[in-house]
């Protein structure tokens, strides 16, 4: 199959790679037919990680299951899914608590916890920027989707990763309804703030990241109104330099 491959620093290549199969009777083979490329490639694409050359990228995806291993249940061939960055088995104490970033047996290194698709550090499994991915315990970390799959798969996509990590800013910063929230950062993460942001309460004063000009605002912060001390927090500044316009910021710089 062809993959997108990290050949070292800055370096990235199209090549043929062994075909991804079904190895473990759990075992889900998705035929991919979306992904996106993510902030988080930069890391291993600029060469400040230990991610092997020869690895495929690629930790966002969607696809069409094509096989499935002999103790899948609920996912069948022929489903389209999307497929959550993290590998969690499902059982292990941090997975039955909703913890599957930290998933405790995916991992093979016993210091780390915590695994995903084309990662560094995060365990041996190849990314899904390629033909095929083999996606373990196809069972817990497929999200069927729905019939309008296929014409919306480009929205669907982003629930793999950009759509609730940019939710998920709101949920730690406490969002409520009527907040007036500033979003930091541009990008895919951003927009989803905002989008999140948007969707959560009907009447707060938006202002974030779209270049469309609709619903929301950029803002382009001063000099001064910029954290100049490390141990001020930035939310602390906006309340201070705008008492009247923030209860909340989201970093979703990414
Ligand atoms: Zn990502
Ligand atoms: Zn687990």
């Amino acid at each position: 199959m062809k993959a997108v491959v990290y050949n070292g620093p800055r370096d990235v290549i199209v090549k043929d790679m062994p075909d991804a199969k079904i190895e473990r009777p759990t075992d889900v083979l998705v035929k991919i037919t979306s992904t996106n490329i993510c902030g988080s490639d930069l890391h291993m694409y600029e060469g400040r990680t230990d991610f092997e050359k020869g690895r495929i990228f690629g930790h966002e995806n969607l696809g069409e299951v094509v096989e499935i291993g002999n103790a899948v249940d609920r996912i069948k061939v022929g489903d389209i899914v999307c497929v959550p960055f993290n590998i969690g088995c499902g059982f292990c104490r941090n997975c039955e608590a909703g913890l599957t970033a930290f998933c405790l047996t995916t991992n093979p290194d016993p210091n780390m916890a915590g695994a995903a698709y084309g990662f560094a550090d995060m365990g041996p499994y190849p990314g899904g920027q390629a033909e095929y991915l083999r996606v373990p315990y196809g069972d817990f970390n497929c999200l069927r989707l729905p019939e309008d799959a296929r014409e919306k798969e480009h929205d669907y996509v982003m629930v793999a990763d950009i759509f609730p990590t940019g939710w998920h800013a709101t949920e730690l910063a406490g969002v409520k309804v009527g907040d007036s929230v500033v979003v930091y950062g541009s990008g895919p993460v951003g927009l989803m703030s905002a989008t999140a942001v948007n969707s959560s309460s009907p009447s707060p004063i938006r202002r974030g990241a779209d270049k469309s000009g609709s619903s929301t605002q950029r803002v382009r912060p001063q000099k001064e109104q910029l954290p100049s001390d490390q141990n001020c927090t930035r939310q602390g500044k906006i309340h201070e330099h705008h008492p009247s316009v923030a209860q909340s910021s989201l970093e979703s710089v990414g």
